[in-house]
């Protein structure tokens, strides 16, 4: 859709607002509305200033007036407000200098598309993101100087099999989430309608099904798509998930581990490299792969010290892709598609190897074997280091700005590291208070 077919397509839906999105620098999306009278043609050359002193990670009070520039391609009619309102996603721009502002993480999104049609590489980069969530039924925690905990409860969870009454006994045994059909999965219809709200919005998915994890886990695959499409889809994604999720009493996490001793939540993403409409990545190396999905594979082991599998799933030239399975769905996916294609090319113009296929269960592995097999960093902080000590290759044409890296590294140190280092923890009382 264009500027025009957005002013059409708005009066069609009998619309009364515009809401204006973007994404802060941890990855929540951030909104402000107008009456959709203000939406005119000048408007996507225009822009709409807004104050953005507030917003995490962004500006200092000095230099707090940001433009939003709308997206005329990202538009659709939110699902859930009362009142018929439309929905663009927006790029912050420098009102004096109209140039992007660099910590802008969707134009960190956009000059990683850019560069990679720059380098000849290859002309378009697909990624496509398999995202896991909980679904709760109750959720309540606080931290203070004498208390802080945590408790979740899902209808689902074995652990309610014991209760008296209003119960049905039909709930998935611990990790056997993946995945019975209903009643023993509660979220059949959940998911469908979750599913039917993204359809409706743009988004082409897959397939969604019950995860592992027995107390609500779910997963919905996206279909792949171009980088930014994909990213601004997952923002979709999370918010058509969490408010239909809502709407009916429940609630959504996207945290990589809410509960002890049961699975976490991850998401697997697909990506390939294509030219012309071809696909790059079928070849007649390694599980089909060719030598620049290879490089690509080791560019992303290189700068992701990674226990990462990654798996070939059909003998289709299309279908051929390389899967990086490290990364949770909390993350800030405009960052971690950029961070990632970077890596990738990094490994095609350098040539690097991946070394040899590891065609077992690393799990299963003992000894020096399993001594060998690097890891990733066990921590945020252990990862921060290395993000400090190797971050070249996302510095390249300009993708990442200097100023962001070292942003994302404060940021993330004192208001997620501190913090939590700060505070004791629950588990401590358990094993330390009677010493
Ligand atoms: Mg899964």
């Amino acid at each position: 859709m264009n500027s025009t077919g957005v002013l059409e397509f708005a009066a069609k839906n009998k619309t009364q607002i515009l809401d204006l999105r973007f994404v802060d620098l941890p990855g929540i999306w951030q909104h402000v509305s107008f009456p959709i009278s203000e939406l005119d043609e000048s408007s996507f050359k225009d822009g709409f200033g807004f104050d953005a002193s507030s917003i995490r990670g962004w500006a200092s009070i000095h230099e707090s007036d940001m433009l939003l520039m709308p997206d005329p391609s990202t538009a659709f009619m939110d699902p859930f407000r009362e009142a018929p309102t439309l929905v663009m996603i927006g790029d912050a721009v420098d009102p004096l200098t109209r140039k992007p502002y660099g910590r802008d993480p969707r134009g960190v999104a956009k000059r990683a598309e850019a560069y990679l049609e720059k380098s000849g590489i290859a002309d378009t980069a697909y990624f496509g993101a398999e995202a896991e969530f909980f679904i709760f039924d109750n959720v309540h925690f606080d931290s203070a100087p004498q208390h802080g905990f945590y408790f979740v409860d899902a209808e689902e969870g074995r652990w309610n099999s014991a209760r008296e009454t209003n119960n049905l006994g039909y709930r998935p045994r611990v990790k056997e989430g993946y995945f019975p059909v209903p009643p023993t999965d509660h979220y059949q219809d959940l998911r469908t309608e979750m599913v039917q709200r993204m359809i409706a919005a743009g988004i082409d998915i897959e397939c969604h099904h019950h995860e592992v994890g027995g107390p609500g886990q779910a997963e919905i695959d996206m279909r792949y798509n171009t980088l930014l499409k994909s990213a601004d889809g997952m923002m979709m994604y999370k918010y058509i998930v969490r408010n239909t999720a809502y709407r009916a009493g429940k609630s959504v996490t996207f945290m990589p581990k809410p509960l002890f001793g049961d699975n976490g939540s991850g998401m697997h993403v697909h990506q390939s490299l294509w030219a012309n409409k071809k696909p790059l990545f079928a070849g007649d190396e390694y599980a089909g792969l060719s030598e620049m999905a290879l490089h690509y594979a080791g560019g992303l082991l290189k700068h992701a010290p990674a226990l990462a599998a990654f798996a070939v799933y059909s003998p289709s030239p299309k279908a051929k892709r390389l899967e990086f399975r490290p990364p949770d769905p909390s993350c800030n996916p405009y960052l971690a598609f950029a961070a990632m294609l970077m890596a990738g090319l990094d490994g095609v113009k350098k040539k690097i190897h991946p070394g040899q296929p590891l065609d077992k269960d690393i799990y299963e592995l003992h000894g020096e074997e399993a001594a060998k097999v690097p890891t990733l960093p066990g921590s945020l902080d252990a990862s921060l280091a290395a993000l400090e000590a190797d971050h070249q290759f996302l510095l390249e044409g300009g993708v990442f700005e200097k100023d962001f890296i070292d942003t994302w590294v404060s940021y993330k140190q004192k208001n997620e590291i501190d913090p939590v280092r700060m505070r004791p923890h629950p588990h401590e009382f358990h094993l330390y208070y009677d010493i």
